[in-house]
């Protein structure tokens, strides 16, 4: 069974950067199951799935744009530690979800300097560009049910 538009997929995956540095994989753990054509998965790698079938493996490089995305300027501010009301200590590295230009998204702390505190609002693989080794474990048709939620039930999903 190929991968089409509304078919659910399982594949496993280990994610590298250029330096061969793995900065994620399925390996260890369950597959991860995504629905076909939904946007579910980065546009890269759900146009290299595409008319793949099962058993099948393969290796493809994704340039950031068709990943995470380039890394934006404008995503990068400096406030003032005034704008973290509420919170106690401000730490480089701390992370808080806030609405970004693209949407709520995730907003890091990437320096301090006194008052001046560095928020980046780019996703932290944002200007990078990902190597994916894929082996595709199963395809199926999803159920209707699946469609019309655009996404996958199984593993952790507890409104069927
Ligand atoms: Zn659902």
């Amino acid at each position: 069974m190929q991968i089409a538009e509304n078919m659910a997929v399982s594949i496993h995956y280990t994610l590298t950067n250029d330096d061969n540095e793995i900065i994620d994989s399925s390996i260890d753990s369950e597959p991860l199951v995504y629905l076909h054509g939904n946007g579910n998965i980065i546009s890269g790698l759900e146009e290299a799935l595409h008319g793949k079938a099962a058993g099948e493996k393969f290796t493809v490089r994704i340039a950031a744009e068709h990943a995470y995305g380039e890394f934006m300027e404008e995503a990068v501010q400096v406030i003032s530690r005034d704008m973290f009301e509420g919170v106690d200590e401000i730490e480089v590295g701390m992370q808080f979800q806030a609405d970004v230009s693209s949407g709520p998204g995730v907003i890091t702390v990437t320096h301090i300097e006194g008052d001046d505190i560095t928020i980046d609002g780019n996703h932290p693989l944002a200007g990078v560009p990902l190597t994916f080794a894929v082996e595709i474990v199963e395809v199926r048709p999803a159920t209707p049910e699946e469609i019309s939620h655009g996404h996958i039930h199984g593993h952790g999903c507890d409104h069927h």
